[in-house]
């Protein structure tokens, strides 16, 4: 059993007012995915790969060259990880573990949680607990208030057996993250909770807050720990 790693980054940041690869912005004075990519790197994984905006591979290997092969991505996160998955080609007990590239803050010592919960049950997912009263809204009025003590919020990473992830990519459907592809298949994906500091960033804001968290921090210094900002 071996560790893979898959880092969707082909988006293209639009709702970051950007028209470059969200992935390639500058953060904290270096380009996104390599804080992604430092975060990671405790974790001994014998392949790894990113999914690049397709046109934009040689900007991404000039930044991951040597950490990370580059493939050309597709139009939606799950063709970007179905196509990172065939070019990897694992062995059926190997561990995928998929990482957004826009989650630059993730810790290493969680990930390896969600690896050791995933090579225990087949399938684990990093989620935090929602802060935050959930209204249902429709034309701007609240018709329903959620439940929240049974409600998480899903992120990366997530792990799969790659068995599992091959059957779930196979229907070819599309869903916001992967472990929705193994739910509709009736397959248990295990909960590992997490620090909110590995959000995901969408928005101006979110990369301000990142900016924040990771300026004045030496490049290679490797991910946040619990305990650690
Ligand atoms: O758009 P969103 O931020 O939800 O995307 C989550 C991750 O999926 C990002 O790291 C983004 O680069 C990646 N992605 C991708 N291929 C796409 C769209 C998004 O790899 N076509």
């Amino acid at each position: 059993m071996s560790y893979l790693l898959i880092v969707p980054a082909a988006g293209m940041g639009r709702r970051l007012g950007r028209s470059e690869p969200k992935a390639l912005a500058p953060l904290a004075g270096r380009p996104m995915i390599e804080w992604t990519l430092d975060a990671l790197r405790g974790i001994p994984f014998a392949r790894a790969v990113v999914a690049a905006p397709p046109g934009r591979e040689a900007d991404f290997e000039a930044v991951v060259a040597g950490r990370a092969d580059v493939i050309s991505g597709g139009d939606t996160r799950a063709s970007s990880v179905r196509l990172a998955f065939h070019s990897l080609n694992p062995s059926d007990a190997d561990l995928v573990c998929i990482h957004d590239a826009a989650r630059p803050l993730a810790s290493g010592a969680e990930t390896q949680s969600v690896l050791d919960a995933a090579a225990r049950s087949g399938a684990a997912i990093a989620a935090t607990p929602i802060a935050d009263t959930v209204k249902r809204v429709e034309s701007d009025y609240v018709v329903a208030t959620a439940d929240r003590s049974s409600l998480v919020a899903a992120g990366t990473p997530q792990v799969f057996r790659a068995d599992l992830l091959r059957r779930a990519l196979a229907a070819g459907e599309e869903a916001t993250d992967e472990a929705s592809l193994l739910e509709r298949l009736g397959i248990p994906v295990a909960v590992v909770e997490v620090s909110r500091l590995g959000f995901k960033i969408t928005t101006p804001e979110d990369l301000e807050m990142a900016e924040a968290l990771l300026r004045g921090r030496e490049p290679g210094a490797g991910s946040r720990e619990p305990g650690r900002s």
